[in-house]
């Protein structure tokens, strides 16, 4: 039979590849709840007008990258989430978060998809880590969630990072900017990328975001935002360079920076790592004033950012800072002759319920072929049940690196792996064994040898 394969442009997750996304999300949850995040999760199905109205119907994302579904028998188009904070508003708005304390500090780690072409570190499902606060209009909120993707970078061990800044002003002061962008540019637009001929017309802030290296020469001399914010504007990007400063987190002041998005407003900031030769952005954000009043809500001032998991594994992994490492099992059980395995089974889950991680064979291998297997895991004990430690009501106990062995009682066999584990895994779980049995210091005594059929 052909084999059916994954959808270009995603991954799984193995088994082996888990921990490391697990001790990742752990940290980020970590940080975020010391800066007072809550968590937000939404449906992976959107109404397509969501993103139609808040990301702009210019942009690739809507123009050409979002899956859109139409469900049998209906006529209304979903999308599966392409970003995060269109659908973080929808929800604040729908639960009625606007109405309770302000501000409302939201974070969320989910998948987001776009039909993008594949590339290395680029994917169609991608998990994003992404962080909220409605209702602060104030610089220190900006600041705040700048400090936390520092934060999160510094205790991942990720150092030598950039932040870049830049404020594209807001709804009073872009249109005089829009229209100094669009003199610079429109004598030169013969000579600029058929991408950037188009931008021209429908967003020329975005003729800044422009890669093709014979534009960058046009980019340099272009007109900077902050030459023309008001004077609101001004103070406010003031006021987040004093905090940031009062922090003391570095910052570049980037005027090439403006983001793809339609949405924002004020503040937008990139944070880049070029530890490894190009630099790369691990965190982009900003602010976005309009958007809560643009999906239907009251004004409510915005700032957010999103930073793509994939990529920053990748970074930790070249670093050789990769988090997390596989939970180890306190013991496997392995059974020979006639021992009943339903009545091992009841042992084991005795042993998980007792707080320890235990697993057993099912397939009736050879010993050998069971304690080989158990080598290969991340495992501190073998546990061997043959037909004469059965009958005794015992089993052998056997620290699979140095080999000593010994015979527990099966009614001290939890509390004998638990002290010899050196664990704390089982607080309160305890079954009624207790501790002080004196198995502590008992390596190799009982019978030295299991022989192995
Ligand atoms: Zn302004
Ligand atoms: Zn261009």
């Amino acid at each position: 039979m052909e084999r059916i394969q994954r959808p270009r442009g995603t991954y799984d997750v193995t088994p082996q590849e888990a921990p490391r996304w697990q001790a990742l999300e752990a940290r980020i949850r970590d940080v975020a709840a010391r800066f007072g995040f809550g968590e937000l999760r939404t449906p992976v199905i959107e109404a397509r007008e969501l993103f139609q109205r808040t990301v702009g119907e210019t942009t690739d994302i809507v123009q050409k990258e979002m899956y859109v579904l139409t469900p049998p028998g209906s006529d209304r188009q979903l999308v599966l989430r392409p970003e995060g904070t269109a659908a973080a508003v929808r929800a604040y708005l729908e639960n009625g978060l606007h109405n309770g304390p302000q501000p409302v500090k939201l974070f969320y780690i989910q998948p987001m998809f776009r039909h993008e072409r594949p590339q290395a570190g680029r994917y169609r499902q991608h998990v994003q880590f992404g962080v909220e606060i409605f209702g602060a209009g104030e610089a220190t909120a900006d600041a705040e969630i700048i400090a936390l993707a520092v934060t999160l970078f510094a205790e991942l061990g990720l150092e030598g990072l950039e932040v870049h800044l830049n404020s594209i002003g807001c709804p009073v002061c872009r249109p005089r900017y829009r229209q100094a962008l669009l003199e610079y540019y429109r004598p030169r637009a013969a000579e600029l990328c058929s991408d950037c001929r188009a931008r021209l017309e429908t967003n020329p802030l975005r003729l800044l975001d422009c890669k093709v290296p014979a534009d960058q020469p046009h980019k340099a001399g272009a007109p900077r935002t902050v030459d023309y914010l008001c004077d609101a504007c001004r103070d406010h990007f003031d006021q987040l360079q004093a905090a940031l400063a009062a922090l003391g987190i570095a910052y570049r002041l980037d005027s090439g920076l403006v983001r793809g998005l339609d949405y924002y407003t004020r503040t937008v900031f990139e944070i880049k790592y070029g530890g490894l030769g190009a630099q790369d952005t691990v965190c982009g954000g900003g602010r976005y004033d309009g958007l809560i009043e643009l999906l239907g809500g009251p004004p409510t001032p915005g700032v957010g950012f999103g930073m793509g998991l994939e990529r920053l594994l990748l970074t930790l992994e070249a670093l050789g800072r990769v988090p997390g490492a596989a939970r180890p099992l306190h013991a496997f059980v392995a059974v020979t002759g006639q021992v009943p395995r339903a009545r091992v089974l009841a042992l084991v889950q005795d042993l998980r319920r007792a707080g320890l991680a235990v697993d057993m064979d099912h397939v009736g291998r050879s010993l050998k072929a069971q304690l080989r297997a158990a080598a290969r895991l991340p495992v501190r004990y073998a546990v061997i049940l043959g037909d004469e430690e059965w009958a005794a009501g015992q089993a052998t106990v056997r620290h699979l690196e140095s080999g000593a062995q010994r015979r527990v009682a099966l009614a001290e066999l939890a509390a004998a792996l638990r002290e010899e584990a050196g664990s704390p895994a089982g607080e309160g779980g305890a079954d009624g064994d207790g501790h002080g049995s004196g198995h502590g210091k008992g390596h190799g005594q009982g019978r030295a040898e299991v022989e192995a059929e």
